[in-house]
This record gives C-alpha cells, structure tokens and sequence, in this order.
C-alpha cells in the first residue's frame, strides 16, 4: 500500500514517437543521515540474527475507550547460534512489563525502540525454546492510516466504535513486541484479540473460536497456518457482518469471506463479488495460485483506504471503481474495476508471499503489485488496454531519487516504486519479448521464492536466469538512479551513430526502432557511440518506439 501518486490530470496517452526529453531531471542534494536507532531498527545484527522466529502468540486486550491495550506475546524460535542475549522491539513509549523465561521473570534493558532480553544460561545453536513478553501502554495513534500508521480509532455512520491496525515501513513494533525486520518471518501465528462485547474483531488467516470472556469483553482467536510478515498482523474491531463464497480454481476449493460493517452488507455484496473473482482469475493465470489457499481469501472493511493485510485485506474505498473514484492513468481504464479490491490483493503475491528482506528494496512490493494493476486490465480488456493503463500511470512519476532505499536502516526509497517500477517490468516484458516466457517468469518467481523473504540480487538474478538476458544494468538504472536515460542518436563521418546516456555504464536497454512505414527491429545501444546499422538509416527516416520505453530521444 502507501500509495501517494500525485495526480496530474492529463488528456489521452502519449504516443508521439520522436520527442526531445530533458531526461536528467535536477536532484537535491540533501543526504539523509541516520542515527543509532535507525540502524537498531533497520540492521540485523547478531542479537536479532542469533534466533529463527517460528511462531508468535499475540493476546492482546483493547480498551477502546481509553485507547488503552494489554497483553501478552508468545515468542518461539529456533536458536541459529549459541547466545545468552537477543533483540526484539516495542516502541519505547509502550512499557514492557516483564519477560517471562521458563516460568520466571529475566532481565532486560531498552534502548530507543529495542529490548535486550538477558537468558540466565546459554540457548545452544540448533535448540528451539521460548518467552513471553508481558505489555501495555497507549500506542501511538494513526492520524492519517494506512500512511503514518499505528492504531486509527473511528466510529462508523451508526455510531459504533470501529478500531483498526496500520503498520507498514513504522513497524508492527508500535503495538506489539515482536522481532521487528522483515527477513524474519513466523511460520504460523495465533492472534488473540479481546475486544468490548458486542464488537467484533477480524484479524488474519481463519477464525477458530471465540470466548465470551468475564469483564465484558470477547476474545477472537484468529490462526494463521502460513508464513507472516509482522506489517501485515492485523486487527480490526468494528460491527462486523460475515458472509462467504468460493472460488474454484487451479489449485481447488478456495473459501472467500467478507467482512463488511453491518449497514454495507448489500454494497459489499454487490460490489465485491463484481471484483473478486475476476481479480483472482487474473492473478492466477499471470502469478500462480494464491499463496494462501489454507488461510483462505478475505476482504475486511475499514476506515482507512486499505493495506495488503494477509489473508485478510484491509478495504476502505467505499465501495466504489478506481482510486477514491479517481483514475491514476488518466485514460479510462482505471475506472472499470476497484483500485483497493486489485491493488492490495496483488500483494498477496508480491509482498506477503515473496517479501522482500529490507524495506529498502519495497519495490519488490509496489512495482510488482503496480505493475499487476495492468495485467489484471489485459486479462479483462486485452493487451492493448493493459498498456495504455502503464503507460498512462506515467502520469505519477517524480524522477525525484532512487526506486531503491538506503540499506540496514529501515527506510523506503522514492514513491516512483509504484508508477516508474510498473514501467520498467513493462519494458523488461518487452525486452524480453515473449508473453508466455514472461507469464512463466512471474509464476516462477511466486513459485521458487514461495512463502519466503528475499534480496534484490534474487529477484533481478532469477530474472536474467529465465530470461537469458542480462538485465541487471536495466534494473540498476531505473531502481538505484533518479535520472531516466536518453536515447541519442548523432551522424558522424554521414553514418548515423547512436548511445544511450545514462548512469550506468553499462546500460544496454534493447530498444524497437524502424525506418519511417518500415517494420520495428531490436537495437542495443551501448553508452558510447556505435553505428546504427539499419541500411538506410538516417536522422531524418529513423523512428523510436517509445510507447512501451520510459526514455528521452535525443537527434542530432
Ligand atoms: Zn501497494
């Protein structure tokens, strides 16, 4: 999720083929400098490293009124090396009020963000062992969810108290203790939520019971029965209304349940059921089956604009086509389906199941899952109009600083992950220039990272392996350089010469050019001049493709 296109409103799509660019946009130079507790946050250090997080047991109880929680979380894990000490996080404004070690309180220390817990004897590497965190506090309250994050507490239009969880890029760590950095997920989880009688919680994966507790309260026991990253923990108190459905599919019986607040049942029906299964369709024929299949597929409505919370996606575009009703490519097709229903459910191939293992490379997450918005138009109104959407999402495009974040600190790189990285995997589909070869790519990503936390250096790796082709220089120019680069092309000595200019020195980006009327070809121009050897060709006579290519042309 995040998504803060800025919206310039356009006429029509751009499919002029020769124009002159100012590629190098101008870049501040202000360097970000990082403190201690970004690099507590961001780094896996030996006291996070030290322990393989295997499960968690959240039971944490909601005060509402007093936007107050309380609990407990179970950790379990499986020790990688001798140690006697370990990391985990809880914002510092949250208390812990013990660490419990087989059956008795251990110490500990904090430090901004990070709790030390001290074991009164070695954990041997290889040996599986367990504590539990004792908490409470005010955690830290979302103005604008899912954007800044914490806990949003709303009432809906009847008045009901409606409460729910927002973590992405701050950390799941605002509410809950938990081993906060994405390269570690659990294997399975139990999420335990007491909430005031009469509301109801919804959390992820399937719920197995619920307890009518003594103090007026009702305790949800969701499980989840698959990999988890912590962001996408969820809980969502409300006056909740359940239906279900199912969808069946390539890889069997998928259940489907809904979650609308009580007064939206018919909406929801309606507008849901008209998006689900053709989103699902979609995703399975590109990407392989949904990730999921034991927890299920569910759609939860809150007040915030939605986040790809697993097996339990987080819904507020109020029932309603496009984005907020908005069009984010300016051409149309951005308004036949909904934004949210799509969006946040790509993720559950791009994010939830292949998750990247810094925040740094999100892009895994936003480009992916962008780049999934026009897939989803071209299974439902051809390849054509899955192309005008990418190249009208152009629109959004800052150039402002690198895709990719700085690493070990817990910081995203620039929003031109969404716009920019659906665009470049739209040019590596064309490079490569074989539908099905890429439909394979994309499934064989989902399938040979399946349930698993990755690198940059794995996902582009697997990529230029499939492919046959290197594309790494493609993908270091778009992702770690603000600037696109410029197709020149120059005649030197009556022989027309051509280069790209660009960072990276050896950028190579095959590119479609033809002579006026005459077919396109593949070219692959280096950075320093080459000639360009179409017989004929002249500055007059060549013509670029661009519809399909986020560049600048330059003739000389
Ligand atoms: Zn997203």
């Amino acid at each position: 999720m995040k998504i803060k296109h800025i919206l310039n409103i356009a006429s029509g799509v751009l499919l002029t083929t020769l124009f002159t660019f100012n590629a190098h946009a101008q870049l501040g130079t202000n360097k970000e400098t990082f403190t201690r507790a970004d690099t507590l946050r961001g780094m896996l250090t030996p006291l996070r490293t030290c322990y393989d997080i295997n499960y968690y047991h959240l039971d944490v109880k909601f005060d509402i009124d007093n936007k107050f929680i309380s609990g407990n979380v179970l950790f379990k894990y499986t020790a990688t090396q001798d140690f006697t000490k370990l990391q985990f996080d809880l914002f510092s404004n949250m208390k812990v009020e013990k660490v419990v070690y087989k059956g008795k309180e251990v110490p500990y220390s904090r430090e901004f963000n990070a709790v030390f817990v001290t074991f009164p004897e070695t954990i041997k590497n290889g040996s599986k062992d367990e504590f539990t965190v004792f908490y409470s506090g005010n955690p830290t309250i979302a103005k604008r969810a899912p954007w800044d994050g914490g806990i949003e507490y709303n009432v809906d239009s009847l008045g009901h108290k409606w409460v729910s969880t927002a973590c992405q890029g701050m950390g799941a760590s605002v509410w809950w203790p938990t081993k906060d950095h994405q390269a570690d997920e659990v294997d399975s989880a139990l999420i335990s939520i007491s909430v005031p009688n009469g509301l109801k919680d919804v959390s992820n994966g399937r719920l197995r019971k619920v307890t009518k507790l003594k103090d007026g309260y009702t305790r949800f026991d969701w499980f989840v029965a698959n990999p988890i990253n912590n962001y996408n923990i969820e809980a969502n108190i409300g006056d909740y209304v359940h239906y279900s459905d199912t969808y069946v599919s390539e890889k069997g019986k998928l259940t489907l349940d809904f979650w609308p607040l009580s007064y939206n049942l018919e909406k929801a029906k309606k507008h849901w059921g008209a998006n689900t299964k053709p989103m699902l369709k979609a995703f399975e024929h590109w990407f392989g089956p949904y990730p999921f299949y034991e927890d299920g597929y569910k759609l939860v409505e809150t007040h915030h604009l939605g986040m790809e919370h697993q097996s339990g996606t987080a819904y507020g575009n109020h029932y309603q086509n496009g984005y907020l009703g908005r069009d984010l490519s300016g051409t149309g097709w951005g308004l036949k389906w909904d934004f949210i229903v799509v969006h946040e459910s790509g993720h559950e191939w791009f994010a939830n199941n292949i998750t990247s293992k810094d925040l740094a490379d999100m892009w895994i997450h936003e480009s992916f899952t962008n780049y999934s918005e026009s897939l989803f138009i071209e299974d439902n109104w051809g390849k054509q109009a899955g192309q005008e959407y990418v190249h009208g999402t152009r629109l959004g495009i800052q150039n402002d600083g690198p895709i990719i974040g700085p690493y070990n600190v817990n910081k995203e790189g620039s929003g031109d992950m969404y716009p920019k990285g659906g665009n470049l995997l739209n040019m590596i589909r064309t490079i490569i220039n074989d539908d099905e070869k890429w439909r394979g790519i994309l499934r064989g990503l989902n399938k040979t990272f399946y349930h698993q936390t990755v690198t940059y250096e794995q996902v582009v790796g697997y990529i230029n392996q499939q492919s046959g082709k290197n594309l790494t220089p493609v993908f270091d120019q778009y992702l770690r350089h603000a600037n696109i680069p410029t197709l020149e092309f120059m005649t030197i000595g009556g022989k027309l010469m051509v280069k790209w200019i660009a960072d990276e020195h050896a950028f190579n980006m095959p590119v479609k050019v033809r002579l006026k009327g005459g077919e396109y070809q593949f070219i692959t121009p280096k950075t320093r001049f080459t000639p360009l050897n179409i017989n004929g060709a002249t500055k007059d006579n060549i013509e670029v493709d661009t519809f399909n290519y986020y560049i600048g042309v330059l003739i000389d």
